[in-house]
C-alpha cells in the first residue's frame, strides 16, 4: 500500500517531464496567439458547483466524483472537469464586467472515479479553453480551430473532427417529447442508467455504451433532425466558418457529450490510434450554465482535452518530442583544493545561466565521468590540484572526446562562447 500509488493514478517521472513541459508550452503559445488568457482555479470546489454545473444526471455527478466533507462540515469535491470552476470564478470575480468576449485557458488536474484503462485514469490532466459572452457561431469555430491548430503544431495529422448540434432549450424540449414517445415501449429492456435518464435527460440515452441498449435503439430520433430554425442557422454558420478556415469535419448526430449543460454546438476530436478511449478533445456550447450557477445570462463555449490521451496520440503516431539538453557542464575534480575551486566555479557558471553540476559523493574520476555521461553533460571541466597551481583546467567535449587546456580565469568565457 505505502509504496503503490492509488489505483488509476500515475507518477509523471523526471525522464518524461520534458514531454509534459513541451505540450504545455505549445498549448500556452497557441492560446496566446488566439487571444486566450490563463486562469487557475482551486483543485476543489463546493460540491454544489459540479452538481449544478455538470448536471445531476451525468455519469460524473452520479458516480465519478471524489467528494468529502471537510473538517468544517463543507461538502467539497475534487475538480472532475474544468468548466464549472471557471464559470464559478467568472461570476465571483465579475469578469462579466470586462470587455466581452472573455477568452480563458487552463491547464489542470482532474479527478474522476472511473474504471482505469489505457487513456482513462482517476487522476488525469486537461488543457481547456472557454470563451464567454457571445452567441456568434464564429467563436464556436474559433474554439475548434484553436484545438485543431494546436494538434497541427504538434504535427498530429490523422485526427477526425466530429460536430453536432444538440439544440437549444426550446427545441430540446420539443425533441425530448418525440424521444420519449419513441423510447416508451423500449424502456423496460434498457439498462438501469438509461431508465434513470428517461425522465431527467433522455438525450443522454443516445450516448449509452451498453450493447443491449445500442441494439434496441438503432433508429432512435436524433436531435439534429429536430433543431429549430435558429439552431439550424447557427449550425450552418459554424460549418461555413470551419470551411473558411480549411478545417475538415464530419457531422456526427450521435454526439451528445457527457455534460448536461451543452447547447447547440457539440464536438469531439478523435484519434483512431489510441484504442478504445479515442476522444482526445471534447467540447461545446453551454449557453445556460452561467445562470445555472447564479451568474448573469452569459453564453459560453469551450473544450477539454485530455493531456494523457494527447501524449498517447503523439506516441502512437511516432511523433518524437525534441529532448532538451540535460546539462551543459559537469565539473570533475581530482584532489581537495580542486573541490573548493569546483564549488566556486559551479556557482559562477550557474550565475551566468549555464546549467552545471559537480560531484557530491567523493566519486573516483572514472565514476565522475561515468555520471557526467549518464547525465548527458555536453562538456566536462576537469580540475586537478597540480594544474590548479598553474591556473589551468582541462575542458573536454564529451561528444567528440576532444580535450583542451584553458586558463581557469578564462573558463567561464570559453564555455559561454562554446555553448
Ligand atoms: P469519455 O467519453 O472518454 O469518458 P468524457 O466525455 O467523459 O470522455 P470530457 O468530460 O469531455 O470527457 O473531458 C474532456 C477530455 O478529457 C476527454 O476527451 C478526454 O481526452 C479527457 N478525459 C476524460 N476523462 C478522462 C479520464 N478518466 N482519464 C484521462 N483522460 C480523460
Ligand atoms: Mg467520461
Amino acid at each position: 500500500m505505502l509504496t503503490k500509488s492509488p489505483r488509476g493514478t500515475k507518477d509523471i517521472l523526471p525522464e518524461d517531464m520534458y514531454k509534459w513541459l513541451y505540450v504545455e508550452e505549445a498549448f500556452r503559445d497557441i492560446c496566446y496567439k488566439f487571444g486566450y488568457k490563463g486562469i487557475r482555479t482551486p483543485i476543489f470546489e463546493h460540491t454544489e458547483v459540479f452538481k449544478r454545473g455538470v448536471g445531476e444526471t451525468t455519469d460524473i455527478v452520479q458516480k465519478e466524483m471524489y467528494s468529502f466533507e471537510d473538517n468544517g462540515g463543507r461538502e467539497i469535491t475534487l475538480k472532475p472537469e474544468g468548466t464549472a470552476p471557471v464559470v464559478r470564478a467568472f461570476i465571483e470575480n465579475k469578469l462579466y464586467a470586462d470587455a466581452q468576449p472573455v477568452k480563458l485557458y487552463y491547464i489542470t488536474p482532474c479527478f474522476r472515479y472511473e474504471r482505469p484503462q489505457a487513456g482513462r485514469l482517476r487522476a488525469f490532466h486537461q488543457f481547456g479553453i472557454e470563451a464567454f459572452g457571445t452567441i456568434n457561431p464564429g467563436i464556436d469555430a474559433e474554439v475548434i480551430a484553436l484545438a485543431m491548430n494546436f494538434f497541427r503544431t504538434l504535427k498530429i495529422k490523422n485526427l477526425e473532427l466530429r460536430i453536432n448540434s444538440v439544440g437549444c432549450k426550446k427545441c430540446r424540449s420539443e425533441y425530448n417529447k418525440i424521444l420519449k414517445t419513441y423510447l416508451k415501449d423500449k424502456l423496460p429492456s434498457l439498462c438501469n442508467t438509461c431508465q434513470d435518464r428517461f425522465e431527467r435527460n433522455p438525450m443522454r440515452i443516445i450516448d449509452c455504451k451498453s450493447e443491449t441498449c445500442k441494439e434496441q435503439l438503432t433508429n432512435i430520433p436524433l436531435m439534429i433532425d429536430h433543431i429549430c430554425d435558429q439552431c439550424k442557422d447557427d449550425f450552418e454558420s459554424l460549418k461555413e466558418n470551419l470551411s473558411l478556415m480549411d478545417i475538415k469535419y464530419t457531422v456526427d448526430p450521435t454526439i451528445v457529450r457527457g455534460l448536461d449543460y451543452y447547447t447547440k454546438t457539440a464536438f469531439e476530436i478523435i484519434s483512431n490510434e489510441i484504442g478504445a478511449q479515442a476522444t482526445v478533445c471534447g467540447g461545446g456550447r453551454y449557453d445556460g450554465l452561467m445562470e445555472e450557477l447564479g451568474g448573469p445570462e452569459t453564453p459560453g463555449i469551450g473544450f477539454g482535452m485530455g493531456i494523457e490521451r494527447l501524449l498517447l496520440t503523439l506516441k502512437n503516431n511516432n511523433i518524437e518530442i525534441p529532448k532538451p539538453k540535460d546539462m551543459d557542464v559537469f565539473i570533475v575534480t581530482i584532489g581537495d583544493k580542486s573541490k573548493k575551486e569546483a564549488t566556486k566555479l559551479l556557482s559562477k557558471l550557474r550565475v551566468e545561466g549555464i546549467s552545471a553540476d559537480k560531484d557530491y559523493m567523493d566519486k573516483s574520476i572514472k565514476a565522475q565521468f561515468k555520471y557526467a555521461n549518464k547525465k548527458n553533460a555536453e562538456y566536462c571541466v576537469v580540475i586537478g590540484d597540480d594544474e590548479l597551481e598553474k591556473g589551468i583546467v582541462t575542458l573536454k567535449n564529451m561528444e567528440i572526446g576532444e580535450q583542451v587546456e584553458v586558463e581557469l580565469d578564462n573558463i567561464v568565457t570559453e564555455l559561454k562562447n562554446r555553448l
